[in-house]
């Protein structure tokens, strides 16, 4: 069965809900290399704390803020504005990324329910957890 995104846009305006996209701190250090800020500023501005997450991996988690769902880095016609160097989460996400969890969300992952772990989302938390 193939993934179809319609670009609905719904998986970027849920967050905090029942949604978080992690971003792993090579997404953060590509975010600020493509807008020339240090890794400060970014954290500082697009990103939270995780404090669940941080204490599983026993390191700092971040995900991305969002302002009542929207993902901050959602632009006014509904488009990621980092499309072409977003997270490594939304990069394959949703079908290949907790396709279990998401797919009870998203009319677009119907279908998609038991998926197994994928090696993208080993390959995932292997960087999470070794701070990368
Ligand atoms: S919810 Fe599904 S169809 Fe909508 S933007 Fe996200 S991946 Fe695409
Ligand atoms: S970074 Fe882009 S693709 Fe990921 S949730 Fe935000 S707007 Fe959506």
């Amino acid at each position: 069965m193939k993934f179809e995104c319609t670009q609905c846009g719904l998986c970027c305006t849920n967050l905090g809900r029942r949604d978080i996209v992690i971003a792993l701190k090579a997404d953060r250090q590509r975010i600020a290399d493509r807008q020339d800020r240090d890794l400060a500023w970014i954290e500082q501005a697009y990103f939270e704390r995780n404090a669940e997450l941080s204490d599983i991996a026993g390191q700092d988690v971040y995900h991305i803020k969002d302002n009542d769902g929207r993902c901050v880095f959602l632009d006014d016609a509904g488009l990621c504005s980092i499309r072409k160097y977003k997270p490594y989460q939304c990069k394959h996400g949703p079908d290949r990324f907790f396709p279990s969890t998401m797919a009870k969300s998203y009319e677009c992952m119907k279908g998609f329910e038991n998926a197994p772990e994928s090696d993208i989302e080993r390959e995932f938390f292997d960087q999470l957890f070794s701070g990368d």
